[in-house]
């Protein structure tokens, strides 16, 4: 009895070991510095669940000879704080400036822990509005589905007074270090700002650029979006940091987005064409070269549902 008691227990241990690491290592922060003063964290191609609690976005992070400039606050706060401590932990200049690129939990539900240290919070302001408007929702159903943590957010303690809005573009000075940010309009959301380094001919362009992922469309304008991206195949620029993905380095990289915006565009117009519904789109062949995008069939069936409306 004692034996079978010991096995139960040691099993257990085990199971409960694994769990707490899997825990743990989907929620670390894994920083890459490709150039000098230019880092990012690379987020897994994963949906959230509760193991990374929406840790899925990459972050970034430029540093100047005065000031720091973080861009998109991750999924909460407790996230958010741990990030600012790793940054800390490399530079002991104020973090000054926080962009968020778009209202999508992964990129702005961070934001109290950058309040709290008075860090400049830059977004659209429709991009607010919109995160004020349905942000408690999403998140209450990222709780109960999803398993986040309850503290994740306090919608409440965020006000505009909070947000610097950000509608054309702005040069912003870290010290001996020239950093734009813009705010190019509808694209995947319905303000999209994007943060440009001159020094290191870095862009961070949060979710307008997804590799070897399906890029999410629940709130996208795909003809505009496609028509935004064309900056990016005319300048010249060294590192584009997208939204979810690796870093990339040369024009062809870019692809994995724009084809899957061509595609879903084709998509939805054969769909209009036949009057077919979701469950039968859903069965539309998938081009091979999209073949290699994760999280394909769930990123086209959560965006077709939001855009029912268009398919009627
Ligand atoms: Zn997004």
């Amino acid at each position: 009895m004692k034996k079978v008691f010991f096995n139960i227990f040691f099993i257990f241990s085990i199971v409960y070991f694994f769990h707490e690491i899997s825990l743990s290592e989907e929620t670390f922060f894994r920083l890459k510095t490709p150039s000098d003063g230019i880092y990012y964290h690379k987020g897994i191609l994963s949906e959230a669940n509760k193991r990374n609690q929406g840790l899925i976005a990459n972050l970034g992070i430029i540093i100047g000879d005065e000031s720091i400039l973080v861009v998109d606050a991750g999924p909460s706060k407790s996230l958010a704080n741990k990030f600012i401590k790793i940054i800390k932990k490399i530079s002991d200049k104020p973090i000054k400036h926080l962009v968020i690129t778009h209202r999508h939990f992964d990129h702005s539900f961070g934001i109290e822990a950058f309040k709290e240290i008075n860090t400049m919070i830059y977004m659209s302001k429709k991009e607010f509005y919109y995160f004020k408007k349905h942000g408690p929702t999403i998140f209450n159903n990222l709780v109960v589905n999803r398993g986040f943590d309850e503290e994740g957010i306090n919608f409440s303690n965020i006000t505009s007074d909070d947000i610097s809005f950000l509608e054309g573009e702005k040069t912003l000075d870290l010290g001996n270090r020239k950093v734009l940010i813009k705010n190019v309009g509808a694209a995947h959301t319905e303000g999209d700002i994007i943060v440009y380094d001159y020094k290191s001919k870095t862009y961070f362009v949060g979710d307008l650029i997804f590799r070897n992922r399906a890029a999410a469309f629940t709130d996208a304008n795909i003809l505009k979006w496609r028509e935004k991206l064309n900056f990016l195949l005319k300048d010249s620029w060294r590192y584009v940091v997208p939204g979810h993905g690796e870093i990339i380095t040369s024009k062809e990289q870019l692809i994995d987005t724009s084809d899957w915006l061509i595609f879903l565009q084709k998509t939805i117009s054969k769909a209009k064409k036949n009057g077919d519904m979701i469950s039968e789109i859903l069965e539309y062949e998938i081009p091979e070269t999209l073949n290699h995008l994760k999280l394909k069939r769930s990123t086209l069936k959560e965006g077709l549902k939001r855009k029912i409306d268009i398919l009627q």
